[in-house]
Formats: C-alpha cells, sequence, structure tokens
C-alpha cells in the first residue's frame, strides 16, 4: 500500500508521490521565538519528527527545514521592552527550544535556518513580485495585493466572492483573522516602534513581512516546488495562504504539493496559546512529575489531525503506557529458555498493521494498537531466547518512528538471594498468605527491587 497523506489544499487524502523518487522535502513553521515554546508547540514540533522518522523508515531520503522566525511584530515589542538588542533577546528562546526538541526525543532537522540569517533572499522574492505587478508600494511600506493572485485564498477555502466585498484596504501586522483578509505588507517601513530592528533594502529602511520569511527559506533551502509543508492548524490563515501568494507570485511555480497541518493542543476546552496565557511548559510538566518522554506519547498515541485536551490524568495514563512497554522489553531481556514458540507470526502480524496504519495518513493510534496486541500474544507464548531476542529486534525497529521505548535495562542478574525471596512469596500467594507475599513485595521495593507478575511467573527489576 503506498503512503497516503490528508492535503489541506484538496481536503482529501491522496497518495503520496514525491517528485523524486527517493528523496522528500519538508519544509516546517518552526517557533516564533519571543518567549517559552509551550506544550502545544511541542505537538507541532513531534509531529514533524514522527513524519521525518516515518518516510525515512519507508526508505525516502528526507531532507528538512524547520525555521526559527526571530524576527516579527512579537519578538521587536518583548525584545524593546526587555531593553535587549532582538539577536540576543531572540538567542535565550532559540536555546530553550533546541533544548525542548531535544528532551522530547525529537532528532535535528537538517537545516534551521533563521530569519535574520536570510535578509537578502526575502528582498529578492520582493523584488519578483514587484516585477510580476503583485505588489504596491503605500506609505513607504510594500503590500502584496491579493486580488492580482488568482487562487488567493485557496488552502484557507476563501469565498472569493466575500473576499473581494470585504477585501479593499491594507494591512501591516503579521497576524490577524480570515474575516479580515485584506493585502498584506511583505516589507514594512521602519517606524519608531522598531527601534534598531531595520536592514536598508531597495524599498527603503525598513523589515520583512512574517510571510515572506518562510517563502524565502524554504525555497533557499529545498528549491521549489517543496514536497511537503507543514504547521499548526492556526497557520493556514493567514500565514500559510500568504505564503503560496507570495511564492507562486514570484516565481510562477507551483509552491508545494502536499500541505500537512497538526491540530491544537488544548487545556480546559481551549486553543493552549501564548497570547490567552493558558499554558504549560515543558519545565511546568516536569515540576508536575511527568516526563517528557510521557508527553510525546500522548502526542504520538493521538492521530495529529485531532484535537486533544491536556489533563494531568492522561499524562499518568501515558506513564503508565511507557511503563507498560519498558517493562515488556525487561521481560524480553530475561528469557533465557533454549526452547521455546516461534514469535515470527506475531511480529509480521503487527508489523504489517504498524505499516498499514501509518502508512495511512500516520493513524498513529492504530500503530500503537498493534504494539499492543503483540505484547498481548508474547506474553501468551512460551519464549524461546531466540524469539525473544526477533522481538526485541522488531520493537528497536518501530522505535526508530517512535522514539519512546528506552532498550536501556538490563538483563536481571540473578541474585541467589532475591531468587529466593521471590520463590518464598510465590509460594505464599499460592497458599493464598497475601501478607506474607506483600512483605516481601515491600522488602525487597525499599531495595530497589521491583516485582513484576507476567503470565511466564515473576521477574524483577532493579530500579535506579
Ligand atoms: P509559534 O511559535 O506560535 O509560531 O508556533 C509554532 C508551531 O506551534 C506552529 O506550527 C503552530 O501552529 C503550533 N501551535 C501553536 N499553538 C499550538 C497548540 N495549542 N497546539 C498545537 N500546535 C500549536
Ligand atoms: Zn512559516
Amino acid at each position: 500500500m503506498p503512503i497516503s497523506f490528508y492535503n489541506t489544499l484538496t481536503r482529501k487524502k491522496e497518495k503520496f508521490i514525491p517528485i523524486s523518487a527517493d528523496k522528500v522535502t519538508i519544509y516546517s513553521c518552526g517557533p516564533t521565538v519571543y518567549n517559552s515554546p509551550h506544550i502545544g508547540n511541542l505537538r507541532a514540533f513531534v509531529f514533524v519528527d514522527i513524519l521525518v522518522r516515518y518516510l525515512r523508515y519507508r526508505g525516502y531520503n528526507v531532507v528538512n527545514v524547520m525555521n526559527l522566525t526571530d524576527v516579527e511584530d512579537k519578538s521587536i515589542k518583548a525584545s524593546i521592552e526587555a531593553k535587549t538588542p532582538i539577536t540576543q533577546f531572540t538567542q535565550k528562546y532559540i536555546d530553550l527550544f533546541f533544548s525542548d526538541i531535544k528532551e522530547m526525543g525529537c532528532i535535528p532537522s537538517t537545516y534551521y535556518p533563521r530569519a535574520t540569517d536570510n535578509i537578502p533572499e526575502m528582498i529578492e522574492i520582493i523584488k519578483a513580485l514587484t516585477e510580476n505587478k503583485h505588489t504596491y508600494v503605500a506609505d513607504g511600506s510594500v503590500y502584496f495585493k491579493i486580488s492580482s493572485f488568482k487562487d488567493y485564498g485557496k488552502l484557507a477555502n476563501l469565498d472569493i466572492k466575500t473576499l473581494k466585498k470585504n477585501a479593499d484596504g491594507r494591512l501591516s501586522l503579521d497576524e490577524y483573522e480570515k474575516e479580515d483578509a485584506k493585502d498584506f505588507v511583505v516589507w514594512k517601513a521602519h517606524s519608531e516602534s522598531d527601534g534598531e530592528v531595520f536592514w536598508e533594502s531597495p524599498f527603503g529602511k525598513g523589515r520583512p513581512g512574517w510571510h515572506i520569511e518562510c517563502s524565502a527559506m524554504s525555497t533557499k533551502y529545498l528549491g521549489q516546488p517543496i514536497d511537503i509543508h507543514t504547521g499548526g492548524v492556526d497557520l493556514i490563515f493567514p500565514h500559510h495562504t500568504n505564503e503560496i501568494a507570495q511564492s507562486e507570485g514570484a516565481t510562477k511555480k507551483k509552491f508545494v504539493n502536499y500541505w500537512l497541518h497538526s491540530e491544537h493542543l488544548k487545556v480546559d476546552g481551549k486553543k493552549m496559546s501564548k497570547s490567552l496565557g493558558n499554558f504549560y511548559t515543558l519545565n511546568d510538566i516536569k515540576k508536575l512529575g511527568f516526563s517528557p518522554l510521557a508527553l510525546r506519547y500522548f502526542f504520538v498515541s493521538n492521530n495529529y489531525r485531532v484535537q486533544i485536551n491536556y489533563t494531568n490524568d492522561v499524562m499518568v495514563s501515558s506513564t503508565n503506557s511507557i511503563k507498560k512497554l519498558n517493562d515488556f522489553v525487561f521481560f524480553l531481556k530475561n528469557i533465557k529458555s533454549s526452547t521455546g514458540d516461534d514469535a515470527n507470526c506475531i511480529i509480521e502480524e503487527s508489523r504489517e498493521k504498524f505499516i498499514q496504519a501509518m502508512d495511512d495518513d500516520l493513524n498513529s493510534p492504530i500503530a500503537f494498537s498493534s504494539i499492543f496486541d503483540l505484547i498481548s500474544k508474547t506474553y501468551k507464548i512460551n519464549l524461546s531466547k531466540e524469539s525473544a531476542s526477533n522481538i526485541l529486534d522488531y520493537l528497536r525497529e518501530i522505535n526508530s518512528i517512535l522514539g519512546i521505548i528506552d532498550f536501556s535495562s538490563e538483563e536481571g542478574d540473578i541474585d541467589l538471594e532475591i531468587e529466593q525471596l521471590i520463590e518464598k512469596r510465590d509460594m505464599a500467594r499460592k497458599a493464598k498468605d497475601f501478607k506474607t507475599a506483600d512483605n516481601i513485595r515491600d522488602e525487597l521495593l525499599k531495595r530497589n527491587i521491583e516485582l513484576i507478575d507476567s503470565p511466564q511467573g515473576t521477574i524483577f527489576r532493579r530500579n535506579k
């Protein structure tokens, strides 16, 4: 079965056909670095990570870019308020972003360009747009004339007729709502409120609009068209809508083949956002006692196109699910028997279901269910060391996509005293002497030894 993705542009699931047979190019809108990333942002970044890892697993050579938006309205305002030069101000949040995505188990993108390093490329696009009669100048700023671009608003499903009625006037803000669709700014003339933030250009002293930044960085690193462009659903309008108008208006070539948008993380039923102030950072989550990988599990075990709501309860259940997976690894590592059942059928069935689910627009909840099916089937058979090791290999294979399972648990080195205590506890349990059995478990726990009751008997783990 081929891979298919839901394409926001066509509002359909489509078979994925990359431009080149073995290479896939992906551009993802990265963080706006004016304050700490919140865990909603991290959901969008983990989605990119899973997408890239899965395409690599399926044999594609992926080149991906995630930009750092280090100059736009909010970062300028915040850096002036903090009385810190903008590059110094944003650096702190760039560092935080990198440390957060690392803790979330994301593998680095191929490139992380910064907007402020790509101003000449933005100027070139604005020049091309001007040549192609898509712009005009007003009050010293350069605006994109949306009526000059035939398909303006297609990605966001904007009604062109209503648009024409309401689209008089222009906007110099970076962010605005669909109802406010108007000519948007590509180069903003310098104003006092921008302080020291400006560049010289053929259109005068000023700075780029937010949308032109991504048009420039995507084309510079990936050419045009790009296979896949990602971002959260909030970026469909105006950001991605305007990126299309600019990139296609400048080159007259298609900009992107597949637009993939990840849904929001909500909290108390509302979108988690910096402007609403209702957000958790990764640090907040860690202070609550949850691990970044539990958060990753919560994201990946849900479909990326479904809104999800953050609660502490979902974090507890994600923590438990990861523990189930890690306990299973520990169990497999401790199988010693030289004879037993073959696990190849169980592995094959699981792999087939896993790939089928992920091929279907990265349907990760179904992919996860294939792993838990494998676990319950494995616990029911008599494993040999060889089949246990085959299952471990399979888990390593799929973990190259999921990035959740911990394989570092040691093989339980057989400590005679512990073995004897386990045997004593098993006998006590058989005799329904649960008090003695519980005492032994508690005694071992004090020594950081945890007992795990598996269908194949009791095994133990040394907790760190
Ligand atoms: P920003 O730093 O605000 O530019 O956002 C970075 C990425 O996070 C973008 O792809 C946004 O669409 C995405 N994003 C913002 N808020 C949320 C949220 N609450 N849930 C999921 N993704 C979000
Ligand atoms: Zn962008």
